[in-house]
């Protein structure tokens, strides 16, 4: 395979970018100067030392102080280290885009998780589509650090309820079995709420306005 049909391959992976798209990628950076390309090329492998996942929410941060802790693996980023935020409100979110929109707009203090993806109906693998053991893990811990509500913040749209459907068996489970009496009056406490019911049909997270959300926040149940 050539330069050419590789790239447009690579772009054809991106979310939303279908063969022809891609191609016209290829192109318009055929035409773009020796120095450009560098300067791309340059920002997409600092991308990869630049960024790191946070070991808690999942979710992608830039390190802002390149130290020991962060070359562990196990750094968490700025909102899961942030005593001010109320950590006894998980908030799962599909994706980034979806956490910085709400970050953004929604007035929202308390803690995330990224699943980064989500549940199309009928998949025959959900595990396969989203962080679902990781986020069983981390629940697992809030709950001992006393975890009371966990919202989910999915799209209001058929793939977004698949996937709250999907994760809400998935971690109802956790929130009853138990060995200890003390711990299970914890458990018991979690609350499932839904983001979806202050939202109109066909919203997504990404694209909502402040009022949007902190509607959809106000009313969640
Ligand atoms: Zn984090």
């Amino acid at each position: 395979m050539n330069s050419i049909e590789k790239l447009i391959q690579i772009f054809s992976q991106f979310p939303g970018i279908g063969p022809r798209q891609a191609r016209r990628f290829v192109y318009y950076l055929l035409t773009r100067a020796n120095g450009t390309l560098d300067e791309l090329s340059e920002n997409i492998k600092d991308l990869k030392n630049d960024v790191v996942m946070c070991a808690d929410c999942h979710r992608f941060f830039e390190l802002q102080h390149k130290n020991k802790d962060y070359n562990d693996g196990h750094c968490k980023c700025k909102i899961c280290i942030d005593q001010s935020r109320d950590h006894s409100i998980l908030m799962i979110v599909q994706r980034d885009v979806d956490l910085e929109s709400v970050e953004k707009n929604g007035g929202f203090n308390g803690i995330y998780f990224v699943l980064g993806g989500s549940v199309p109906i009928m998949e025959k693998e959900p595990e396969k589509r989203i962080r679902i053991k990781e986020l069983k893990i981390f629940i697992d811990k809030k709950i001992k650090d006393g975890l009371k509500e966990i919202i989910l913040g999915v799209n209001w749209n058929p793939e977004g309820e698949n996937t709250a459907d999907y994760v809400r068996k998935q971690i109802e489970p956790l929130l009853k079995n138990t060995q200890s009496t003390s711990a299970k009056l914890r458990r018991d406490e979690v609350k499932i709420s839904h983001l979806g019911k202050g939202l109109s049909m066909g919203t997504e997270l990404e694209y909502a306005d402040s009022d949007t959300l902190k509607n959809a926040l106000r009313n969640r149940s």
